[in-house]
């Protein structure tokens, strides 16, 4: 009879008192790994909606929907699709909002019945629209992002200092659309570039 080496008899000894190595799942929930990359959330107070995830993610797993019809505000809603997602990080690591806008969680159980309520996630930002055409032009955040960005350069685009202003509350939406006139003083109101463009020629 052949005799069992030192090494398997401590290991067998150590596994009779500790129990097995394998987990308990499902009786008792897993526990991640604290670096474990699971499932990536929006964070809609950080998220400034600037499709930059949207642009990196390489299988299409970000979209958006543009909402200006309707509603008591006009809004970009952000979705993730947790079926296509392949959990490769890349949306945090493009994330301008220091990575915060989207982060990877340690959710890891994604299985569900029902494909269109349970395998996506949607958060939702205010849009500012052009104020001759209505076009979206971007989300609030994102152009007070973009003024915190340029700091004093933010007074060479009027559509930037006047959206900085609205948010500092110095001037609401009725001084502006008070000066309707299709001339100089549409120069000085929140545009797309193609308005601007126009206006200005
Ligand atoms: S983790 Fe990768 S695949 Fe998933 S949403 Fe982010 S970029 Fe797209
Ligand atoms: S702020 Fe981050 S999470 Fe939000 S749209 Fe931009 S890249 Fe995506």
């Amino acid at each position: 009879m052949k005799l069992p080496k030192i090494r398997e008899l401590i290991e067998a000894i150590t596994a009779l008192i500790k129990g097995p190595y394998t987990s308990k799942f499902p009786t008792v929930a897993h526990e991640p790994h604290p670096n474990f990359r699971g499932k990536p959330k929006f964070d809609d107070k950080k998220c400034v909606g600037c499709l930059a995830c949207e642009e990196v993610c390489p299988p299409g797993a970000i979209a958006h929907e543009d909402i200006t019809d309707g509603g008591e505000w006009p809004k970009r809603k952000m979705i993730h699709y947790s079926d296509t997602c392949i959990f490769c990080g890349q949306c945090q690591a493009a994330c301008i909002a220091e990575h915060e806008g989207i982060k990877q969680s340690n959710e890891w159980e994604l299985s569900f019945f029902d494909r269109k309520k349970e395998g996506q996630e949607a958060i939702e930002k205010e849009l500012q629209l052009c104020e001759i055409c209505a076009s979206p032009i971007a989300c609030k955040d994102h152009l007070k992002w973009i003024s915190e960005k340029l700091g004093e350069l933010t007074y060479s685009s009027p559509t930037l200092y006047l959206s900085r202003l609205k948010n500092l509350g110095i001037i609401d939406e009725n001084i502006i659309s008070a000066m309707k006139d299709n001339g100089r003083s549409d120069r000085v109101k929140i545009l797309c570039a193609r308005c601007r463009r126009q206006t200005t020629l």
